[in-house]
């Protein structure tokens, strides 16, 4: 059976592209994926970095049930029950500043055609300012502005984007300063460039709380409020890409709690649908009442749709519940300690950073060059992988070899030792095994 439907999948399925792993998957269930071997890894990326309450949380699963019995779907000008009560959960709850206004749809990329609809209506204006490594989506504006990778070979790209260089305090553009001071020359310079360039229609400056696929680098909190300034100061929307940092991953409600700045808009998918397809677009009373105004349209077969409407209520309560939050501080603390301690020890790890469960681990030939260890990195992932450990590593030869370690916030200690262990004993057969070769 499995190998008649991995045959299938080569034979049938369109390859998209990323480290597509040789397996099929069968089912998830809290920290583990179960391959159609029965073999069990423990999922250090949440999946694609949704599963923040575990895969197929009961509470998900109800919510799925729920939905099954009043509706999944209706007319999109049917603005169903269960979307309001979310709005309203968002607003109370979870949103920053004077963020009150939300539109639900369905993936990250999805979420960031809306922000730059809005930001470009709102502002009648068309540049947007973006940093060096940033992603934010694959759709077309979204890739526009997604530095990160995968530009080349899509044609041209809408005009008017413009790049900060990302603040990365292992690897500085410009040396001989402490982070914040680089950060902040990197940016002014940037803005001096965008004033000299720009055609006086600047629409919005776009930025990840945390630089995730980009190496998860976290700006020093003078930076962000640097950028709020430099958007005020040109009329320009603060758009804040919380796909990954919104519901608790890095310690905080929101990547803007944890840096107090309020963005104009704010996007929210990954850690809102638990797994499931969910995003959100939110706003202020006043933005959204002027695109009213200007008939602003965002109008899809599923904006609205009640299914993932009643998922987010489901994953939002769990995180209450079970006080996913503060957990995410918790385990993200011990997992660091986990990786400091290795660092002691293997001159590799050059460097580990990160916000609570969002931990970035940067492997390096060795610590006086800093060069990037791809190949130890690409191997130990593989090994890692072999042995019962699904990990993620970003690989660019600017921004070095970085894992991203994401675990759900349900995560234990237990299997935070286990995974550990596992990538130990990978990163020293990967390290053997290049030695033999001679190329360690
Ligand atoms: N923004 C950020 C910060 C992301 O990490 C991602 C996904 N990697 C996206 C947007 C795009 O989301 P999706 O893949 O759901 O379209």
């Amino acid at each position: 059976m499995s190998y008649a439907l991995r045959q299938a999948a080569k034979n049938h399925l369109v390859r998209y592209g990323g480290d597509v792993f040789p397996n099929l998957f069968r089912s998830a269930k809290g920290t583990i994926v179960t391959d159609s071997d029965g073999r069990e890894y423990l999922d250090f990326t949440s999946g694609q970095m949704c599963a923040t309450i575990g895969h197929n949380h009961p509470a998900i699963v109800e919510a799925v049930n729920r939905a099954g019995k009043k509706a999944f779907h209706f007319f999109s000008g049917m603005i169903p029950e269960v979307v309001a009560e979310l709005g309203l959960k968002l607003a109370q709850d979870w949103l920053p500043g004077d963020i009150q206004k939300t539109i639900f749809v369905n993936t990250g990329s999805e979420a960031s055609e809306v922000a730059l609809r809005m930001a470009k209506m709102y502002t009648d204006g068309y540049e947007v300012l973006a940093l060096g490594g940033s992603w934010h989506g694959i759709t077309g504006g979204a890739s526009t502005v997604s530095m990160a990778s995968d530009r080349k070979g899509y044609g041209v790209p809408a005009p008017g984007v413009f790049v900060i260089p990302e603040p990365n305090a292992y690897r500085p553009y410009i040396q001989g300063m402490t982070v914040e001071e680089a950060a902040l020359a990197n940016l002014d310079l940037a803005l001096k460039m965008f004033d000299m360039q720009s055609s006086g229609r600047g629409a919005a400056i776009i930025v990840e709380p945390v630089i995730s696929a980009g190496g998860v680098l976290v700006p020093p909190k003078p930076f962000m409020q640097a950028l709020r300034k430099a958007a005020d100061d040109r009329g320009m929307l603060l758009i804040f890409d919380e796909a990954q940092t919104a519901f608790g991953r890095i310690g905080t409600r929101t990547g803007s709690e944890y840096f107090g700045v309020v963005p104009d808009i704010m996007t929210m998918s990954k850690t809102l649908g638990g797994g499931l397809p969910l995003a959100a677009v939110a706003t202020t009373a006043k933005i959204e009442e002027v695109l009213y105004n200007r008939h602003f349209t965002y109008y899809t077969s599923h904006v609205s749709d009640p299914l993932g409407a009643e998922v987010g209520l489901a994953v939002l309560k769990v995180i209450e519940e079970e006080g996913l939050v503060a957990r995410a501080n918790e385990m993200g603390a011990y997992l660091r300690g986990r990786f400091e301690e290795l660092q002691q020890r293997y001159e590799v790890i050059g460097d580990v950073r990160g916000l609570g469960l969002l931990v970035g681990v940067e492997l390096v030939r060795d610590r006086a060059s800093r060069a990037p260890a791809h190949e130890l990195g690409a191997l130990t992932t593989a090994k890692c992988f072999e042995n019962g450990l699904s990990m993620n590593i970003r690989r660019r030869p600017e921004r070095g070899s970085v894992w991203r370690i994401a675990p759900p916030l349900t995560v234990s200690t237990d299997e935070i030792d286990r995974a550990v262990d596992i990538l130990e004993k990978s990163l020293r057969d990967s390290f053997d095994q290049m030695t033999a070769r001679g190329t360690a």
